[in-house]
């Protein structure tokens, strides 16, 4: 008998809403959720085919323990023993745990107590550290929280669309369409980026400029408001402070429209404009991804764009705010579950003691949890594992692919080859799995229950559609396995799903009033939602921001020469992003046969000037270097990029990370958008 289960799309942060066709136990076909207000019954491509590495003949089935150089399948309970007993054996500092935006909510709650209830440690982080940290430490300064301020539907309302570092059409491509909305009832829509991208195509002003000169673009568009007396003198007055010190530096000569446009290679007139257009629309709204975060100058772009809403007066109403499309579907639930060195649930700082005190008394462990002292991130946590002094010295990795998708290959190898002890829980067996001690297989999204929370703060129902293959286990049911194993069967005497989110609503402040009837709706629940009766909040910042006294900052920030530039060795600019086939490390997209046909090895997008002047044509095969690394691929020209700037699409093997290099303090982010390169032929 055929059945349509209701489930969520596993890869963007847009969050679709699909039915999964289950024939005889398979699914064997997906199609739209017409009721759903996020893609009102449309799909992109990846998600027209998200069932097809479902039954894939080399997804996990058993639990594997490493002999040697080889793996043995084993039972649940040996494996369970095995890691109690490992775990154990560490002190709570020597011991980093990896959570992951691929999981559940409930998958990642689990983790996060099990990180600081029963190993006692607050070395608990995921993958979003290398994607929107920025946006996290950017906004919070200026509003008091990193979220998406606005919905998805409502970009469509926008009078003025202004989109940076972000190809919306081939990553969020049903967020894209909010664009194709606005402009169909007379919207104007500015886009920015290095590359002539798909999305650029919808452009009716593209600003192409340099990578790295955010700020300097930004700035430049500031000054030109404040010169033309556009700015809103109101909203300034009424919800901001610090506006004096943002005048100081936007006015600065160095950001004149001239000087920039000499810096950053967009011409005087496009910046002018785009300062006018901004400055008049009724409502502007800002779209950015990773093409702004991904930097080393991360904070300081974010911290640039709320600058600029907040000068127009754009944030809390319709059309208007910052919204920052989260990369992969729970990343925002991931992070609101407290999978971060810094945070409980809900954004709740560890070293605040009254926090810690509820929470103690919430989880009722019969021993003390992780002290209130902030872990180690994702890359502090690299660089110190495999080190027997101080270092970290065994991890529990859940759905994260560090080998593939961390920067800095070299230090992530080095640390993960010489770890005592490596558990990894994933659907496939990755290339970091191949570093482990153990192996677990986890269910997939189609094979659990369980909540997402997507880019807008919207979380959604996962539902079961199959049974997972072999004896793989939904992480939560995993964890909370291991737990009991390790004597706190009474904390995590979870049954469900759905006992795991009551705990975690009753913990979040934003979830409090989010319940499992409100759940059954397509539309899902966009937090905050604090209470019962509480419908949820489509737009944020309406009469306050999140700041103590209400007010949004403006933190004024000066353009800084990225952290590399090129020189004779490293001519090249290069950036990276995605395609609109494929999903991050790969493992799922690369396994569905119709994507897989369309894109299937790595390349660089060369302008064919430049590659005349290094020798090679189109389809020859290079070797790219930089000053940490190098990787073999094939040339694409393309003459839509600026000469001097190439591409790497982000999903093929270690392309990312071969080439990156360490993270920056002050978000724990890497350069990914502006490193500097030369390729020759292979
Ligand atoms: Fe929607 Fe994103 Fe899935 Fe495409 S990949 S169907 S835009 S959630």
């Amino acid at each position: 008998m055929i059945t349509h289960v209701p489930t969520i799309c596993p890869y963007c942060g847009t969050g679709c809403s699909v039915n999964l066709i289950v024939n005889d136990g398979k699914i064997v076909g997906t199609t739209p959720n017409i009721r759903s207000p996020v893609n009102e019954g449309k799909l992109c491509p990846k998600g027209t085919y998200c069932h097809q590495f479902i039954h894939s003949p080399d997804r996990l089935k058993k639990p594997l323990v490493r002999k040697g150089d080889v793996f043995i399948e084993t039972d649940w309970d040996t494996a369970y023993h095995l890691i109690a007993e490992k775990f154990r054996q560490y002190a709570p500092e020597e011991i980093g745990i990896l959570a992951s935006a691929r999981c559940s909510n409930e998958d990642n709650y689990a983790l996060m107590k099990f990180a600081r209830g029963v190993l006692k440690t607050n070395n608990i982080d995921h993958g979003a550290r290398q994607c929107h940290a920025a946006t996290m430490t950017g906004l919070t300064l200026s509003f008091g929280m990193g979220t998406m301020t606005n919905s998805i539907p409502d970009i469509g309302e926008s009078d003025c669309i202004f989109c940076l570092g972000s190809n919306t059409f081939e990553q969020h491509p049903l967020i894209g369409r909010q664009i194709i909305r606005a402009k169909a009832k007379g919207g104007r829509f500015i886009y920015a980026d290095p590359r002539y991208t798909t999305t650029a195509i919808q452009a009716d002003l593209f600003l192409q400029f340099y990578s790295g000169s955010d700020v300097a673009v930004l700035n430049c568009i500031m000054g030109e408001i404040i010169r033309n007396g556009l700015e809103n003198r109101e909203f300034i007055a009424s919800r901001t402070r610090e506006f004096e010190s943002l005048k100081k530096v936007v006015l600065q000569n160095k950001y004149n429209p001239r000087e920039v446009s000499q810096l950053t290679g967009v011409s005087r007139d496009y910046l002018i404009k785009a300062a006018e257009w901004i400055g008049k629309a009724k409502s502007c709204t800002v779209l950015y991804a990773m093409g702004l975060a991904h930097h080393s100058g991360g904070v300081n772009n974010v911290r640039a764009i709320a600058n600029l809403m907040m000068l127009t007066g754009n944030i809390g109403r319709p059309g208007t705010g910052i919204n920052a499309l989260r990369g992969q579907n729970n990343v925002q639930g991931a992070c609101d579950m407290g999978c971060l060195p810094d945070f409980f649930p809900g954004y709740q700082p560890v070293t605040d003691s009254v926090v810690h005190r509820k929470i103690s008394k919430i989880w009722k462990f019969p021993d003390p949890i992780a002290p209130p002292r902030t872990g180690l991130d994702i890359s502090q946590m690299f660089q110190k594992a495999g080190y027997k002094n101080h270092g970290i010295r065994a991890m529990f990795l859940v759905g994260e692919n560090p080998m593939i998708s961390e920067p800095d290959l070299n230090t992530v190898e080095h640390g993960i080859r010489n770890l005592d002890f490596l558990v990894v829980s994933d659907i496939f067996f990755t290339k970091t799995c191949e570093y482990a001690s153990i192996v677990l297989p986890a269910a997939c999204y189609a094979e659990k229950e369980g909540t997402v929370t997507n880019t807008e703060r919207r979380v959604q129902k996962l539902h079961k559609a199959v049974e997972p293959p072999g004896i793989a286990k939904p992480d939560w049911q995993i964890i909370t396995d291991i737990a009991g194993m390790m004597g706190y069967e009474e904390q995590f005497s979870y049954l469900s799903p759905a006992d795991i989110f009551d705990e975690m609503a009753l913990l979040c402040p934003g979830y409090h009033g989010i319940t499992s009837a409100k759940l059954s709706h397509p539309d899902g629940v966009l937090w905050p939602c604090p209470s019962v009766n509480h419908k949820g909040t489509a737009i944020l910042y309406e009469e306050r921001f999140s700041h103590p006294d209400g007010k949004g900052v403006f933190c004024p920030v000066e353009w800084k020469t990225p952290s590399e530039l090129p020189d004779s060795h490293y001519p090249f600019r290069l950036t990276t992003g995605r395609v609109i086939w494929h999903w991050h490390t790969g493992t799922m997209t690369r396994r569905s046969k119709n994507l897989a046909d369309e894109v299937n090895e790595a390349y660089i997008e060369v302008h064919p000037a430049d590659a005349a002047s290094a020798g090679v044509s189109d389809g020859d095969i290079v070797v790219v270097r930089s000053r940490k690394g190098s990787l073999s691929c094939r040339i694409k020209t393309v003459s839509d990029i600026k000469e001097g700037v190439v591409f790497m699409p982000l999903l093929f093997d270690a392309a990312l990370s071969s080439l990156t290099g360490k993270s920056v303090p002050e978000s724990g982010t890497a350069e990914y958008k502006s490193v500097c390169v030369t390729f020759e032929p292979a």
